[in-house]
């Protein structure tokens, strides 16, 4: 169906005009690539976005990773996917193409479950779905994984976090999250769309491995620098 429509319709890309595909190759292209991955904890590099052992504490994820940089097109595809069916479209094609990277990258989640962080049930009331599991959509098929999102629920609303500070963020995600006991002996690949300081991914991961996950390591399509 959809490659009916394409055919009759064809996309035009969202950003730059051109003919043939919703977020053209030439402007993906021209996305920014985090090529240095960081730590969660202390912000500084390291290699495969692994924890360092020295900032590393139980509780906490063992590694993150982050495709594009948080700017231009990834961050007005990423902000209005929420609100249009032609950018929603586009975070999709962006999130093909992010996973296929990391993919090519040579990193392997073998026998992790995929988990998206679950929106505010009012984010998700008011928009019928959480943008995040595009991602995750992408992520379990390249990686040949699956999916779980009972694994992780939202229990309270945080309040929008654009403009609080580093330590009003951390305050904003404490007891967001609960997980029940069925994720129990799993490793859980935490998905998002932006991370920022991190806060959410530490948070959802102390619950996670407070109800019994294993190892919790965590991806977001794109990091805030
Ligand atoms: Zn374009
Ligand atoms: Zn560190």
């Amino acid at each position: 169906m959809e490659k009916i429509i394409n055919t009759l319709f064809p996309p035009k890309c969202v950003f730059c005009g051109s003919i043939g595909d919703i977020f053209c190759e030439n402007c993906i292209s021209n996305c920014l690539l985090l090529l240095e991955q960081r730590c969660i904890i202390c912000d500084k590099p390291s290699v495969d976005g692994i924890t360092h052992e020295h900032c590393y504490k139980p509780g906490m994820p063992t590694q993150v990773l982050s495709v594009f940089v948080y700017g231009d097109n990834v961050r007005n595809c990423i902000k209005k996917s929420k609100y249009s069916s032609r950018l929603f479209m586009c975070l999709k094609r962006l999130s093909f193409e992010g996973v296929n990277l990391a993919y090519e990258w040579g990193y392997n989640f073998k026998d992790f479950v995929v988990v998206s962080i679950p929106v505010s049930k009012e984010k998700q009331k008011l928009r019928g779905f959480n943008q995040v599991d595009v991602i995750s959509k992408s992520f379990s098929k390249r990686f040949n994984l699956k999916i779980n999102n009972s694994l992780l629920i939202r229990v309270r609303d945080t309040k929008s976090q654009h403009s609080s500070s580093r330590k009003q963020r951390f305050k904003n995600v404490a007891d967001s999250f609960l997980s029940p006991s069925n994720v129990k002996g799993k490793k859980v690949i935490l998905i998002d769309d932006i991370t920022t300081t991190g806060a959410t991914f530490l948070e959802a991961s102390k619950v996670l491995y407070q109800a019994g996950a294993i190892e919790v390591k965590c991806f977001s399509l794109s990091k805030k620098l």
